[in-house]
């Protein structure tokens, strides 16, 4: 296919399609499905090998939000029946971040719900991450605490946190018709305050929300123009009670362009496989370890994830290697030009598409498994030990 040799080529360039081909991408046949795998395959070897980081997340505080973020099962009138908690202790939080750490995560994602934190929410996550440091020194921390406000970014990365996650979510044009209560623009300010501050950005997206294959390239390419470190890929959880319930628009061939398309247009970030992998993928999952560098071990925020055991098993099974504590994530050159460069450049646009291309996927729409969706009932806000 001279569409996947082309970014291939540009892939091992740090180069990004054009926006035509990142829309080709996601019109490519099933019958093409596999070279589309391993060409941007080769990409994610070529900056990652066969490494895959795995993060593990902490729900410090869980439901009853006053935003109402359409997707989100904790969001403002939700009637999922989702765990509700207030803030974890400091202790809580440690034990569970240290059964993440002892199943081989290296970064723990300490997640709280909310529009965003007070100065005395900062003071509480800086005794949580004080108490995760003493029982284990090196994890690297990553914090989502919603939209930030002048000085708090400083404060966290004074605290000790690494990074902050702060999606984008989806397309600026169709931003409105997901959530009311904040802007896209919202949403960028933070990730920018985030990495004024020195943290390392980690924003991403939302596919299956009912989008168009061009809201999915806006998204990543202002991901891409925001030189965010890490994108973090969800599939959406259509939780019952939420206005998207009945939003199953995915199949796992699906799934799995959408990856190989954001792998091509951040060819050196860490993708990340996150939330829905399960539900969507099935049992194609393994094939998303050739395009993604990064998932997360064990559970969700408020849904449970496969047992810990299996994501290792996966992982192990598909000839990849859990990175370890001692590696650096991202290649040199992101680390060093962590305040700024992205690298890439796009080329001019091009016909995207072979003449004798093979017919477009027949049928794109998921069928609804509610089945397999289960809210959380262990770990963070539970007696039950967590899943790790
Ligand atoms: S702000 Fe966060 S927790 Fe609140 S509804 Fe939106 S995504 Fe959910």
């Amino acid at each position: 296919m001279d569409l996947i040799d082309t970014l291939v080529e540009k892939g091992l360039r740090r180069e990004s399609p054009t926006r035509d081909e990142a829309l080709a991408v996601l019109a490519t046949s099933d019958d093409e499905l596999l070279d589309v795998v391993a060409g941007a395959g080769r990409v994610r070897r070529k900056w990652f090998g066969r490494r895959v980081k795995l993060n593990y997340l902490v729900n410090l505080k869980s439901g009853l939000c006053p935003e109402d973020c359409s997707y989100c099962s904790q969001r403002l009138g939700s009637k999922a029946e989702i765990l509700k908690y207030t803030w974890l202790k400091p202790e809580d939080a440690s034990k569970a971040a240290a059964a993440g750490v002892a199943g081989g995560a290296k970064r723990v994602c300490l997640v709280a719900s909310g529009r965003g934190p007070t100065d005395r929410d900062i003071d509480r996550v800086t005794r949580t991450i004080e108490a995760i440091k003493e029982e284990n020194e090196r994890v690297e921390v990553c914090a989502c605490l919603g939209l930030l406000s002048d000085g708090q970014a400083e404060r966290l990365r004074a605290a000790g946190v690494d990074a902050y996650n702060h999606n984008l979510n989806t397309s600026e044009a169709t931003y409105g018709d997901i959530t009311t209560t904040h802007t896209y623009a919202d949403r960028q300010e933070t990730v920018r305050l985030a990495q004024g501050a020195g943290l390392s950005a980690c924003s991403g997206l939302i596919a299956g929300m009912g989008e168009s294959d061009a809201d999915l390239v806006d998204v990543v390419f202002a991901l891409r123009a925001m030189d965010v470190d890490s994108v973090p890929v969800n599939f959406l959880i259509p939780f019952e009670g939420t206005p998207l319930a009945e939003e199953w628009n995915l199949t796992p061939q699906r799934a799995l362009r959408i990856l190989a398309m954001v792998r091509f247009v951040h060819p050196d970030a860490e993708v990340r496989l996150a939330g829905g992998r399960e539900i969507h993928l099935r049992t194609l999952q393994p094939l998303a370890l050739h395009l993604v560098n990064s998932i997360f071990l064990g559970d969700y925020l408020t849904s449970e994830g496969q047992e810990g055991k299996a994501d290792l098993d996966m992982i192990a099974d598909a000839g990849f290697e859990v990175e370890g504590a001692d590696t650096t994530t991202l290649p040199a050159h992101r680390v060093r030009s962590a305040a700024g460069c992205g690298g890439g450049t796009c080329e001019p646009c091009g016909d995207a598409r072979a003449d004798d291309a093979p017919e477009p996927a027949a049928d794109e729409t998921g069928a609804a498994r509610t089945d397999l969706v289960a809210v959380r009932r262990r770990g963070a806000g539970t007696d039950l030990p967590p899943n790790a």
